[in-house]
């Protein structure tokens, strides 16, 4: 019998009248022939309330005790749902954490899944039970009650769907699916019929905050099919599943992060070691680090910049201030009245011409972009604060996010239904042997699957163009008129004289041609200088979890470091972390990381 996990977030359990509402929603899918597991989030704002309460009797509550406190806003819900179920005359029986066999590491308030026991769940399931699972709370190996971080009832969900090998995974929330961007901000946004996980987790970690991180990184592992639906209504959401709305879109959704704050260390002396000695000291203040973009020195010396969230400024800026002393850089600069602006596609990675269009709706709207960092699917540009939401409308506009992809014509309904594991299992991992493999190790565990090596690619890079709008547009374009694949761009934070330094890397064979277009470019502009590497190695490390488990690039640049093996870009994402580093160091480098990463190597 197929069986459907059903999430219910605080808002969709909010009252009585919701948790009935619920309820029906569950026994019709039992009553369709399914077997149905509920997972159930505090009602409405139980949680901040509860850790109102906490603050008011202790400034800093101990975080054991915060879980135990916690933990009961779920425990409320399921005794309420499992009533309201029984209610309406059917069996339902509700379990915490705990009783489920959720077992988790010690690390109070964010702890990881390690297992779960499904025995329990299979007997009630298969005795006509709807099971009500208390979401985001587990217990560690002393049964001491544990949570799983805000917004942890998605993890929950995802977890007992893969366990269960569940069909679907239904997330029932008060959006009705996941949109082009945050509707919010711009109404013309759309809902997206489908999007995959990877782009999925880096809308998600820009800001668009529909699911819980963890989440979908567990749904991608192992392979688990998400429904994000409303509550209140059975439209058809959106799907979460390993590939994209479109075959042919490069773009899939933007995001803005209106709150970030750019940090400049200036003069860093460009030898190996630097950026490991900023980012580990980062790392250590478990502070998340975007858009690293290293200006290419002059004489010897680099400006090394990167963004972190606004609220973690402070922090940042005390720990670099320290990490600058050490490797002798003349300054910290910073900047808090920036916004990043975001576009994310998987199709991205095999078009020409993305970019700059991009940078031309920015151009157009006379924004200037401070910064641009790019990983395999995904461009970021730093704004000035005032500019996002104009720069968010430009770029949503350029990509025509708020039309329905060519392949499905917008008149015809969308295809049903969605899909499930059956026809999904195809090209994901052997479920199977994963689940089996990682449960009771580490559920949650970092899984390194690639560590790359590409040496087909060259660097060129523009010293000294004027930092004004429009500027990037007019270079990508002329690149793209010409026909050149484009792979990684960094525009680094203006430098010397107000100037910037713009670096990408294109197909080795296409230097030629890139370095006349450059050249002609650098002419108009009236540039320093145009310089080049006719052979960088490009070092890639892919896998799943690398945003919640923060040190993956802080192993890479140490092991690069120790190899004494020096760093020209470096770009993160979800997926993926990139280091380029100049051509005859790319097999000693590559040897360097799959020693240093062994132990997660999958
Ligand atoms: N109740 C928890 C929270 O508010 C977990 C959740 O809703 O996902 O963060
Ligand atoms: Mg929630």
């Amino acid at each position: 019998m197929p069986l459907i996990v059903q999430k219910f977030g605080g808002t969709s359990v909010a009252d009585s009248e919701k948790i009935l509402a619920a309820a029906r929603k569950a026994i019709r899918t039992q009553r369709e022939n399914n077997q149905v597991v509920m997972v159930v989030s505090a009602m409405g704002q139980n949680t901040d309330v509860l850790v109102d309460l906490a603050h008011q009797v202790n400034r800093r509550p101990p975080a054991r005790e915060m879980d135990m406190l916690l933990s009961t806003g779920e425990q409320v819900s399921v005794a309420l749902m499992a009533m309201a179920i029984d209610a309406l005359g059917y069996k339902a029986m509700s379990l915490t954490g705990g009783q489920m066999g959720i077992i988790t590491d010690a690390t109070h308030t964010k702890a990881r899944i390690r297992s779960i026991a499904t025995q329990r769940l299979r007997k009630l399931l298969d005795d006509g039970y709807i099971v009500i699972a208390a979401g985001f709370q587990g217990i560690d190996e002393y049964h001491d009650i544990t949570t799983l971080g805000r917004g942890g009832s998605d993890t929950t969900a995802v977890a007992l769907a893969a366990v269960l090998k569940a069909d679907q995974c239904e997330i029932y929330t008060d959006v009705d699916g996941v949109y082009t961007t945050d509707p919010r901000l711009l109404p013309e946004a759309r809902r997206v019929q489908r999007i995959s996980y990877d782009e999925m987790l880096e809308l998600a970690s820009l800001g668009s905050g529909v699911m819980h991180n963890r989440s979908i990184e567990f749904a991608k592992k192992y392979a688990v099919p998400i429904h994000v639906r409303s509550s209140l209504s059975d439209i058809t959401g959106t799907m979460i599943l390993a590939e994209p709305e479109s075959a042919e879109r490069a773009v899939c959704g933007a995001a803005m992060s209106a709150s970030e704050a750019r940090i400049t260390v200036v003069g860093v002396p460009d030898v190996p070691g630097m950026s490991l000695e900023i980012f580990s000291r980062l790392a250590d203040c478990r502070i998340t680090v975007d858009m690293i973009v290293q200006n290419v020195g002059e004489k010897g010396k680099s400006d090394i910049s990167f963004t972190v969230p606004g609220s973690e400024l402070e922090a940042a800026l005390q720990a670099v201030q320290e990490a600058a002393a050490v490797v002798g850089a003349s300054e910290v600069t910073h900047d808090d009245q920036v916004a990043k602006v975001s576009v994310v596609g998987l199709g991205m990675a095999h078009q020409t011409g993305v970019a700059n269009q991009m940078f031309s709706a920015l151009g157009a709207e006379g924004i200037n972009i401070q910064m641009i960092t790019t990983s395999e699917i995904k461009i970021s540009a730093l704004v000035d604060r005032d500019s996002a939401l104009p720069a968010l409308r430009a770029v949503h506009q350029v990509y025509q996010l708020e039309q329905e992809p060519a392949e499905r014509p917008a008149d015809q309904p969308p295809a049903q239904p969605p899909a499930t594991r059956a026809t999904h299992n195809n090209n994901g991992p052997d479920l199977g042997s994963l689940v089996e493999r990682l449960q009771g190790i580490d559920m949650e565990e970092l899984l390194i699957s690639d560590v790359t090596l590409d040496q087909s690619q060259a660097l060129v890079t523009i010293v000294g163009i004027p930092n004004q709008p429009g500027v990037a547009a007019k270079v990508f374009q002329s690149i793209a008129d010409a026909g050149i694949f484009v792979d990684m761009i960094v525009q680094g934070h203006k430098g010397y004289l107000g100037r910037i330094s713009l670096s990408f890397t294109v197909p080795a064979d296409q230097l030629p041609l890139a370095l006349e277009v450059t050249q002609q470019l650098a002419n108009h502009f009236n540039c320093h200088a145009v310089t080049h590497r006719p052979h960088v190695a490009k070092l890639s490390v892919s896998g799943i979890g690398l945003r919640s488990h923060t040190g993956v690039a802080i192993r890479m640049f140490r092991a690069l470091a120790d190899a004494q093996i020096n760093m020209d870009m470096i770009s993160t994402s979800e997926v993926r972390v990139n280091v380029v580093v100049d051509g005859p160091h790319g097999q000693q480098g590559l040897r360097q990381l799959q020693t240093a990463l062994a132990d997660v190597l999958h």
